[in-house]
């Protein structure tokens, strides 16, 4: 976990063994997540605060399990 101020940041991760690179969470989050090849890349160090509700959308709708997020 790491804070600044009083925000506890959001990391996000994608496990390369589980994604299936179905884009969805490309298409939920366009900066955050991005295809590369057959799997999706956080491209972000840590989800800036307004793309935060966006990770989490795509954390539930990710079809494999395959994003995680820690605070
Ligand atoms: S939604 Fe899940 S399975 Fe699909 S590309 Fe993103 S991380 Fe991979």
């Amino acid at each position: 976990m790491q804070l600044s101020g009083d925000h506890v940041l959001m990391t996000v991760k994608v496990d390369h063994e589980l994604c299936c690179g179905c884009g969805q969470c490309e298409e939920i989050r366009p900066g955050v997540f991005q295809i590369d090849g057959t799997v999706a890349r956080v491209i972000v160090d840590v989800a800036p605060p307004e793309t935060e509700a966006a990770c989490r959308h795509a954390l539930e709708h990710c079809p494999t399990g395959a994003i995680s997020i820690e605070e």
